[in-house]
């Protein structure tokens, strides 16, 4: 992908925006880009450095982004809507062509990579509901005020605030990308090779730091199951919502499939149109992703039926059968309901109610388990138009209740513990 029309390679130090930004370290990579840490000269802050692929498909997919950055950037001055910032963009010219740049707001971990730490356990039920109020009030934000579909709202891009000062930091400071696993890091693979032996020294330089943190924090740290001790109570919950390389005006909209997989309301599975309660189903599947550490549809095709009629399959055994309006409502409806309102090729539903399922599989109290299905159920309900808006979702009295202490500490010890501020790296030198 370093290639003419593909990533723009950066080398920690290189310049960009005329000297304004200085790399620093790799943050993270996606389809259509590198993300740097880096910092800006002229504020004294560091920034996460957006390098967009070169070709035209994705300079343009930038300026789409960039257009509504600016108009939620536009819309917030404060910068408190849960939405990442931009705070610039530039073009940058390099041997595989001219890359649109986007500097945003520097942020930390996604709330992919916190459930990762926690071994995919889930977290406690007060911590979820704070993440919910943010990533609601991102919602209201873009939907009541742009009118803007997010249509990619899951874990990953979901950021956390960074708690880390990148100065201070031996470990993320610049050296932790060097360690990353090279398979598959745009950057990582060559130079693992060509400088291993040095790296390996500097490995154990900064294992060295690490166990000196370690000794200094009282020896709290993640160590594998067995020895996480300690809760999330610690971190700030804040996060924003990132990633609106997809987003849409709900005027404009372009793609018929929108949304990751598992994450996809039925309307898009169906094509029967969509608006921004496609954003509500998606926001519903992260809140029961983060509480249990599962995702909430996984589906599979098989021999004798797709992967779309598994999805909807699965959403009906935790739902109830959808209505017949909704399911032969759809261009795609013919494909996989019969007139009745029936699925064609999976006939047998097995039923598991969300509130059974979360007492049953994931050891929640019965209360717990019905307050929240109470609040996720009607995010879930198969008619678009009767799902809460963000707004009304806001004004629900689950997003206040609190669970006594003894409580979340019994629900983290059922799901597992998670230590968060530590990076990864530490976890797996641990
Ligand atoms: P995708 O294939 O997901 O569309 P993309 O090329 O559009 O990828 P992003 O998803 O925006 O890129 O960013 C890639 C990664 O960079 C993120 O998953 C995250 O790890 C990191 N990242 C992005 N923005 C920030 C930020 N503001 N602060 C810190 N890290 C960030
Ligand atoms: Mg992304
Ligand atoms: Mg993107």
């Amino acid at each position: 992908s370093y290639r003419k029309g593909g990533y723009h390679a950066v080398r920690v130090g290189d310049q960009f925006a005329g000297g304004r930004y200085i790399a620093q370290r790799k943050l993270g990579w996606g389809q259509f880009s590198t993300v740097w840490l880096a910092y800006d000269t002229r504020t004294s802050e560091y920034v996460a450095l957006k390098i967009q692929k070169s070709a035209a498909q994705f300079a343009q997919a930038a300026l789409h982004e960039i257009e509504i950055l600016s108009a939620i950037a536009n819309g917030d001055p404060s910068n408190s809507s849960c939405i990442v910032r931009l705070i610039d963009h530039f073009k940058h010219t390099g041997p595989n062509g001219q890359h649109v740049c986007m500097v945003l707001e520097f942020l930390g971990d996604s709330l992919l990579r916190l459930i990762r730490h926690n071994r995919y356990k889930g977290l406690g039920l007060n911590k979820v509901r704070e993440i919910c109020k943010c990533i609601l009030i991102g919602l209201d934000y873009l939907h009541r005020e742009l009118g803007i579909i997010h249509t990619d709202l899951k874990l990953e891009n979901i950021l956390l605030f960074s708690t880390i000062d990148p100065t201070k930091d031996p470990v993320r400071s610049g050296l932790a990308p060097i360690l990353e696993k090279p398979e598959g890091n745009p950057n990582g693979g060559n130079t693992m090779n060509i400088i291993e032996k040095k790296l390996k020294r500097r490995a154990r330089r900064v294992a060295a730091k690490i166990s000196e943190r370690k000794a200094s924090m009282g020896g709290v740290v993640v160590e594998g199951a067995e020895k996480s001790q300690k809760n999330l109570d610690g971190i700030d919950a804040r996060c924003k919502v990132v990633d609106f390389g997809s987003a849409c005006c709900a005027d404009k909209q372009f793609a018929e499939e929108i949304q990751t997989r598992q994450y996809r309301a039925p309307e898009v599975v169906l094509r029967a149109g969509y608006s921004f309660s496609v954003d509500i189903w998606s926001f519903a599947c992260t809140a029961f992703e983060l509480a249990t550490g599962d995702m909430m549809f996984a589906p599979k095709g098989g021999q004798d039926f797709s992967e779309d009629e598994d999805h909807l399959a699965l959403m009906m055994e935790l739902l109830g059968k959808m209505p017949r309006k909704v399911a032969i409502g759809g261009a795609q409806s013919k494909d996989y309901f019969d007139r009745h309102g029936d699925l064609k090729r999976i006939r047998r539903l097995k039923f598991w109610p969300l509130d059974r399922l979360l007492v049953e599989k994931y050891n929640f109290s019965e209360k717990d388990a019905g307050e929240f299905a109470e609040f996720l159920c009607p995010l879930l309900d198969f008619a678009p138009e009767k799902r809460p808006t963000a707004q009304q979702c806001l004004q629900h009295p689950w997003l206040n209740l609190r669970n006594s202490t003894e409580d979340e500490m019994k629900n983290e010890a059922n799901l597992g513990n998670v230590n968060v501020g530590m990076s990864n790296l530490e976890i797996k030198m641990g």
